[in-house]
Order: C-alpha cells, then structure tokens, then sequence
C-alpha cells in the first residue's frame, strides 16, 4: 500500500480524497495556489506545496509544478480528483513515467473516452447500446444532411473533445443543420482547440441515468448501480439521486452486467462511469467519464462503499475485497450541488463565509471545503458544497433533505440553497417526473 498521496485537486473533492486517505493509515500532501493558501484542505493535509498563482492554467492544471511537488515530497501516488487533470491522459502518462502511481485508470482508457466519437465506437463495440448518430466526423455538410435524413430530426451537433454541454447545437430541421454544425465547431475550437464535431439523434423527453463501475487488475468488475442525474441547467448537474427512480430491479441488474461485461472486454481498471440517456425503456451511452465523479457520494450512501478507498486500493494492486453478489443497495440518497450562485440567474457570487452552520443528524452528510471567515475564491468553479441525505426510502430522503436544507446556514453570499428547498415542494419533483429538460422550465431559463 501507497505510504504517501499527493492529491492534485483543491476543494471539497481533496478532503475527500484525504479523509479517505486518512482512514487507510496513508498520509497526504495537498497542492495550492496563492489564492488556496488558507483553504481547508491545504490546512487539514500532512504536508502542503504551493505550486503557482491562482490561475488554474499556471497551478492546479501546471503538470510540471504538480510532478515536482510530488517529487520534493517523495509522494508515492497521485489522485487527481475530478476536473483539472483528471481525464489528461498526457498528464496520466507523465505520473507513470516519473515513477508515481496514478490512482485512476491507464492514460490508454483515458485517451479512448475521452474523444467522444472513439468512445462511442468502443463502447458500441462491447456491446454498450449508443445514441443512433454519426460514425464520425460531421464537418461536411452535405454528409451531415444525409446522415441527419437517415436518423431524423432533430439532431443534436456535439464537440467530439466535448464536456461540460459546451458546443453542443440543436438542429430541428435540415434549414438548422448548416449553422448549427458552424456554431458547434466554432465553439469547439475555441473551447477544446478541437472543432471536430458529431451528430447524434436528439432525445426529446430522456433521463441521464448513469452506471457506476468499479473494477481491478485482476479481471474483477462490479457495477454500484444507477444514478439519475436529469436535474441539469445548461447541461450542469444540480441534483442528484440513486436509485433512479424510473428504473426497476430487472432493469438495473440487466444494464449493470452490460455495463460490466463492456468493462471487462476493454479491460478497464478503477471507477469510471457509464453516462446514458434513458427514454422510454431504452438505454442510449452518451459517454464515459474515466474519473471519480462528483456525484459518487450517492452511490457511496445507498451501497455503504467507499469509492475513494477502492480505487487507492485497486490502483495499489490490491484485488477488489468483494463481488457483485455482495453488493446490496439500501434507501434511497440524494445530492445537492450548492453553489455560490445567485440563485436567480445563476451567476457566481464568490465572496467571504460570515456565519457557517453545516447540517448533521442521522443520514446527513456534507463534503464540504468551507468555514466561517473563509474567502471563496473567484478563481474556480462556483460548487462549494454538496449535500448528501440518506434516507429508508425515497420519502424518508425528502423530509430529510427538506429539515437538512432549512438547518444549513452559510452567511455572506449568495448560494442555491433556494433553488433545492424550492424543488423539494415541486410535485414532479417529489413524484420522481422529471426528465433532462424539466429543471431549465422549473426555474425559467436563465
Ligand atoms: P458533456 O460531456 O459536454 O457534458 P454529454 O454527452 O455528457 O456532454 O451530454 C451532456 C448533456 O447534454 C446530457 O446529460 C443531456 O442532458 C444532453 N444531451 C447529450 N446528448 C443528447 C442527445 N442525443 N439528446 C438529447 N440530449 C442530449
């Protein structure tokens, strides 16, 4: 087992990753940037390395200042975290090279995932159901109307170097096709500095349900079940749930050994997650994230796994402590993205914590970097806590989130709390009705 992890993330994702850690006897080096120097996580760590100005580009996305944090630290393994380096597979590459372990999967996993077009082609391979779409490129327009007519519309023109919804463009008809599949590149290249995009068929009602994976060296792959992650705002997740619930017993099981014979075809190692959009009893992959997810805490409470320790282990070499048969899922779970957004129009609003009061009680949890003084940087993504509430059911997990989110007080700048305290009295909501369109109506686009 690792002696020493450098974590290569800040936030509320490096505490947990040092909480696992900890738990494990393994100690930890959290990095920094100047504008990072009092987080919680460079205090809570065994060791910290300031690795460059607030910036991203010129710290927590600075492989080379990272490496050598690692090196001066004689650090055993790295974990990247989610964003940032996590899905670099040069950056994977790199740690393996300078003799560090990277906990997550091989930089060959990351490289084919992490084009879309190649991902889709793999994961159809392996027997995974994909969106009906282009086979590849669609950047002649002429090829694209055909291939639109053969599909139907509408379509939807997506960046094959895609993520976080940028460079995606709707095209109703084939008078759309030529100026979306323009918009797209153009927001691809300047996004990716790739314009290369595909086309895929667009769902109109679908949910995103995603399969959890888990696997080893060793030929081991277990799924952790589902989460339904629809509750989205321009394609960013607000809230998250596990079970789904538009999905049976029959259902999960039947998706999961799909999911896990895929894993063990490609011989993938670590957590990764399946994305699907899920539309009238039907699975369609959209793509895989090779990375511990933001949302894994969900899964963690319905399974009573930890994530992070698994995937320290497996990348250790150690073989997965259990099977498939073992897995049990109890209750149902819930996560709530809070932001330091104006709750209205959704803009950031970094700024410093006055009073802090974090919820507790049987089935809360809260991962979170925050504390009362703290300055939330304006630098970074504007998520500053998650919310997680486990629950006997999912009715038991409403009235829990409901008295967890009116308990939660974090003075001096605004946050989404509203948004979720108003959600938990909306009756499609509360039903479960809700596809990936529904949040953006709930709330009026902003
Ligand atoms: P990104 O990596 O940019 O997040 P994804 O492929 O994961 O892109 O898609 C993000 C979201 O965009 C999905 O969760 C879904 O809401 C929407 N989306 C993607 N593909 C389709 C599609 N074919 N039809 C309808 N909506 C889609």
């Amino acid at each position: 087992m690792f002696e020493k992890i450098l974590i290569a993330n800040r936030g509320e994702i490096a505490l947990r990753i040092q909480r696992a850690c900890r738990e494990m006897g393994i100690k930890t080096v959290a990095v920094h940037s100047t504008a990072d120097e009092n987080a919680m996580h460079v205090r809570l760590a065994d060791e910290a390395v300031c690795i460059g100005p607030p910036a991203a580009k010129e710290s927590y996305l600075n492989a080379h200042a990272i490496l050598s944090a690692a090196t001066i630290t004689d650090s055993d393994a790295i974990h990247p975290g989610y964003g940032f380096l996590s899905e670099n597979e040069k950056f994977a590459s790199m740690v393996e090279e300078h003799g560090f372990t990277f906990i997550g999967p091989s930089p060959e996993h990351i490289r084919v995932m992490g084009d879309k077009i190649t991902a889709k082609q793999t994961a159809a391979e392996a027997g995974i159901p994909v969106v009906p779409g282009s086979e590849g490129d669609v950047s002649n327009v002429d090829e694209a109307k055909k291939v639109a007519k053969d599909i139907g519309y509408p379509v939807l023109i997506k960046a094959t170097a895609g993520g976080g919804g940028k460079g995606m463009k709707l095209a109703r008809d084939e008078n759309e096709l030529e100026s979306a599949i323009k918009m797209a590149r153009s927001e691809a290249e300047k996004s990716f500095g790739n314009p290369d995009v595909y086309m895929e068929k667009y769902l109109e009602r679908p949910r995103h349900i995603e399969i959890q994976v888990l696997s080893d060296n060793h030929g081991n792959v277990v799924h952790l079940g589902e989460r339904d992650c629809s509750l989205q705002r321009r394609h960013q997740k607000l809230l998250e749930e596990a079970p789904s619930p538009a999905l049976n017993e029959e259902q999960r099981q039947t998706i999961g050994a799909t999911v896990c014979d895929a894993m063990r075809r490609i011989n993938y190692r670590s957590v990764g997650t399946i994305e699907f959009l899920y539309e009238n009893g039907e699975f369609f992959f959209i793509e895989m994230n090779t990375r511990l997810q933001v949302e894994h805490p969900v899964t963690e409470a319905v399974c009573g796994i930890d994530l992070v320790r698994e995937m320290i282990r497996v990348a250790s070499g150690a073989p997965l402590g259990f099977t498939q048969d073992d897995i049990r899922f109890s209750g149902h779970a819930i996560e709530c993205r809070i932001n330091a957004e104006n709750p209205e129009t959704f803009a950031p609003c970094p700024g410093k914590i006055g009073e802090y009061h974090a919820p507790g009680g049987l089935g809360v949890r809260v991962d979170s970097a925050l504390y009362s003084g703290y300055s939330v940087p304006p630098h970074y993504d504007s998520m500053i806590s998650k919310l997680i509430v486990h629950g006997n059911n999912r009715n038991e997990c409403l009235m829990r989130l409901r008295r967890a989110l009116a308990e939660y007080v974090i003075e001096g700048l605004q946050t989404t709390i509203p948004v979720h305290q108003n959600l938990m009295n909306s009756p499609d909501f509360v039903n479960g009705d809700y596809d990936i369109h529904w949040l953006e109506k709930f709330v009026g686009i902003k």
